[in-house]
């Protein structure tokens, strides 16, 4: 299997650490508001990456945090806590604010077929993600540690990660600091006590602009909150222990979230946080990024308000590349959702034994097929190309039906295609009782040359929604 590293810039041959086992760690979602479908990408993507990995018989092991305490406004410590923003807007508790929304994103998570991450069960909270607030002990013990090692120090208002003490700062974006500190002069610094630009809080104290914060929690230095990098080192140290195999995110992680979590791992532990960093890049809106601060976002339930299903925007993300931009259009989602249809419609002919003839698509090209689309799957996550293999196929079973006495290997193919896609094409369902029936009398109809009959009967199949193609063996329909 092949992925591309944005540590190296290279697409590498994946290595793991333990044979056959894959660690994995995908940031998660801040809990503040709705996630956008921008932020869905990332979702698809890393169910992409976990479901190749699986089909390549790697036994993975996934975490996935939820961010509920410490991302201010700005990735570079300025601004006020997401969370707490939240709650100020709606007159609610910053735990009010984090339930309603984590409720919400793992409704998301459900209807795009998202696999949940597996390698921790939150007592607390009764599902499979990793909270800030549950790992605060274990970022305390990392800021110990830190501070020991003479990598951090305190300031009245914040503990800061002193960026100059660890040399390989910034690795992943290959920009040296001075480089970087150039860029930051125009930034605001709200501490003055700051050393360098780049250092990055991992403990602020609930004083100045943090006073009447309402997460706090009692530290060795004082009382007050994590800063938000803190989090993902600290979950990763506890629940898989570094070095880990594979770390993901967004494109916006390179430049500050993920230098920062690699640094505090580095300095603590003295080791890499994980071998290969991988990245979604953006959706787009107009050209622009989709984010909740740009006002261009739309979520799920906009997509359902114009009849569109969470699916549909599935097959919109796997059509591209995830290390290429995507820009949503209405059109788009259009194309996407007449591509799963067609594929859906060859779905429900496992349920129609007129599917099946002497000259229709054989068991050996549906195994072709599947293996060809894996090569592309493992080669850096080619969607695209293992939706034009699938399209293929999809297109001769249109025209050709499917080989005689193949209804057990196709229902097969469809199950391996799901495990692939996460497209739930064996959902499809039958037709039910009515429609059946009215498919009988039109087969019977046919069958006494009763040919006006047998019209009206497709006219109204097609009413319900359902399109009829005759054949030798019979009628086929399909869902439109
Ligand atoms: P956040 O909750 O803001 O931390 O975002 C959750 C995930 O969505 C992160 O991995 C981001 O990198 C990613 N993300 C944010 N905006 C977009 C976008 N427009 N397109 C794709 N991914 C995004
Ligand atoms: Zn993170």
């Amino acid at each position: 299997m092949k992925l591309y590293n944005t540590l190296t810039r290279k697409i590498e041959i994946f290595k793991t650490i333990n044979p056959k086992k894959v660690s994995l760690y995908s940031c998660g979602p801040t809990v503040y508001d709705y996630y956008h479908i921008g932020n869905l990408r990332n979702a698809v993507f890393n169910d992409t990456l976990r479901r190749t990995l699986e089909l390549n018989n790697f036994k993975v092991s996934q975490i996935m945090n939820i961010t509920d305490v410490g991302h201010l406004a700005a990735d570079n410590d300025e601004g006020e806590d997401k969370l707490e923003k939240g709650a100020f807007r709606e007159g609610k508790t910053v735990e009010e604010v984090a339930k309603h929304y984590t409720l919400s994103f793992k409704n998301d998570m459900l209807s795009m077929n998202i696999l949940p991450p597996n390698a921790y069960h939150s007592p607390t909270y009764n599902d499979n993600y990793a909270r800030a607030t549950e790992f605060i002990d274990q970022q305390i013990e990392m800021v110990k540690i830190l501070i020991d090692k003479g990598y951090a120090y305190i300031t009245h208002q914040a503990i800061y990660f002193d960026v100059l003490k660890l040399p390989s700062y910034g690795e992943l974006t290959g920009q040296n600091l001075k480089d970087k500190e150039n860029g930051a002069r125009k930034e605001v610094i709200t501490d003055k006590s700051k050393k360098h630009p780049y250092d990055f809080a991992l403990w602020f104290f609930a004083v100045d602009r943090f006073q009447k914060h309402s997460m706090i929690w009692k530290s060795p230095w004082g009382v007050g909150f994590p800063g938000w990098h803190l989090e993902c080192s600290a979950i990763i140290h506890t629940l898989l222990g570094d070095p880990i195999d594979i770390h993901t995110g967004g494109v916006d992680h390179i430049g500050t979230h993920h230098p920062n979590e690699m640094a505090q791992t580095q300095a603590a532990f003295g080791h890499k946080l994980a071998n290969y960093w991988i990245h979604n890049e953006f959706i787009l809106v107009d050209g622009l990024k989709m984010a909740k601060s740009k006002q261009n976002s739309y979520t799920l339930k906009d997509l359902a308000v114009k009849g569109y299903d969470a699916l549909e925007y599935r097959m919109m993300v796997l059509q591209a590349h995830y290390r290429k931009e995507l820009n949503f259009s209405w059109e788009g989602l259009e194309a996407a959702r007449n591509r799963l249809n067609k594929i859906k419609s060859i779905a429900v002919m496992r349920f129609q034994p007129s599917a099946f003839n002497d000259s229709g698509v054989s068991a050996k090209s549906l195994m072709e097929c599947l293996e060809n689309m894996q090569l592309s799957l493992s080669n850096d996550l080619n969607t695209p190309t293992a939706l034009s293999q699938l399209s293929e196929i999809v297109n001769s079973i249109e025209s050709l039906g499917l080989a005689s006495g193949t209804k057990v290997q196709y229902i097969k193919f469809l199950e391996k295609l799901d495990s692939m896609l996460g497209l739930a094409l064996l959902e499809t369902k039958d037709l039910d009782n009515t429609l059946q029936a009215i498919l009988k009398s039109r087969t019977n109809a046919r069958q006494n040359k009763l040919w006006n009959v047998s019209d009206e009967l497709r006219i109204e199949l097609h009413s319900h929604g359902i399109s009829i193609r005759d054949t030798d063996q019979g009628q086929i329909w399909f869902r439109i």
